[in-house]
Parts: structure tokens; sequence; C-alpha cells
């Protein structure tokens, strides 16, 4: 299938109130070409450079979103341009985006990343330390940025129940911060493997790549 019938496919699949981060990393101009022709605005990508080179040639109504692990001397190249930052898993971290931000006289939009997933491979937040920090002075001075959510990976596994209760876990913890801090509007949660059972959940927004450009080497 093309790009633009997976995309449409799944497109059939989300419902309306849930966003579609489309996942290009590691995929040529073209493929995005082809989604973007077929309405897609929203693509995302998971190294700085790759992101930076794909902005620069692609229509400027694109919303590039950074959805992997960020280092922070990598900030400073995409502060002109990115809308919304998934991964942030430190202060410091958050910290350099605001101070980037400031450069360029914007507001960056970000996420923190939740670690939700039994296996201990993936950065985040532990709950404990989440509930801390949201109520840390630093956090509150951040004037150039705008946490706007929580973005979370489950375990890859094919155990669909550990799955669902790690986005039930997620979830409840959006639900426990957003009664304290209002402008959380964002769940970030779901992939190409377990984006439905993420919708039920309560996602508001997924990430999938392969099940639109097709797998990555
Ligand atoms: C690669 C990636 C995705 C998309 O994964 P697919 O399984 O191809 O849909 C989603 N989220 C993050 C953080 C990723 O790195």
């Amino acid at each position: 299938m093309s790009v633009k019938e997976n995309l449409l496919a799944i497109n059939e699949t989300i419902p309306d109130n849930v966003t579609l981060v489309a996942v290009s990393k590691t995929k040529p101009i073209s493929a995005i070409q082809e989604a973007y022709d077929q309405g897609q605005r929203i693509f995302g990508e998971n190294r700085v450079q790759e992101m930076t080179e794909k902005w620069e040639k692609m229509p400027k109504d694109i919303e590039w979103h950074m959805i992997g692990h960020l280092q922070r001397n990598k900030v400073k190249y995409m502060a002109e341009f990115v809308s919304l930052v998934h991964g942030i898993d430190s202060p410091r971290l958050l910290a350099e985006i605001n101070k980037q931000a400031e450069k360029h006289n914007r507001t960056i939009s970000c996420l923190l990343q939740v670690h939700i997933a039994e296996e201990d491979t993936k950065f985040g937040f532990n709950e404990e330390e989440l509930l801390e920090l949201v109520h840390t002075d630093s956090f509150k001075a951040h004037k150039n940025v705008k946490v706007k959510g929580l973005m979370g990976m489950a375990t890859f596994t094919d155990d669909m129940d550990q799955v669902r209760r790690e986005f039930k876990g997620l979830k409840s913890l959006y639900t426990k911060l957003k009664d304290q801090y209002t402008d959380f509007d964002v769940l970030s949660m779901g992939m190409s493997g377990d984006y439905q059972i993420a919708i039920e959940e309560g996602s508001t927004m997924v990430r999938i790549g392969s099940s639109i450009f097709g797998s990555r080497n």
C-alpha cells in the first residue's frame, strides 16, 4: 500500500478529538510530501539534524514535533521552528528549551515524558518526580515554555494487558496533574502497534510511523 492509502486507512480509525503525528524519521522528503499532499500537517522526528534538514526543504505550514530523546546541546538548532517537544525528561532540558525559546522570542510547547514501561530502558520521570517537579519555583518561572501535557511509551511486548495497564496508569497521572495544572490538554500515547488501545485509554495524540510510511531499517 502507498503512503496515501495507509494514511487514509489510519485516519479512518482515529476519532476527531485525537491528533495524528505522522512519524517520518528515517523517511525521505518524497514520502513526507506524499503525506502532506494528503492533508497531513504534523510530522514527528527523533533526530534534531534530520528534522532541521526536512524543515528547511518542506512547506512552512508543517508542524514539526521532536519525539525522541533530546540532548541539551541540540536544542538551539531547532528552537526557531519546533512546535512540540514530546520527550522532556529532566528539569535541565526544560530550562535549556526555555532559554533557547527566549532567544527566538517565542514560546515552545513541551510534554513531560513519563516512564510507564515496566522494562527499564526508556527515559522519563516517575510519578513522584513529576508531582514534585510541577511545584518547583523554577518550573513555574519558565516564561518561554508551555508544558501542555504528558507523553509515554508502553513496554514493547505482545502482552496487550500489560500495555493497557501502563496506558491506564499514565492517563490517571495525567488526570491528577490536569486538576492542578490547567494548561494540560495533551496526552501523547500510542504508536503503530498499540495506538488503538491508547485511544481507548484516553490518548489525545498518537505517534504513528511504520503503519503510514512502512517499516524502517
Ligand atoms: C519511532 C517512534 C514512534 C513511531 O513508531 P511506529 O512503531 O513506527 O509507529 C512513536 N514514538 C516514538 C517516541 C518513536 O521514537
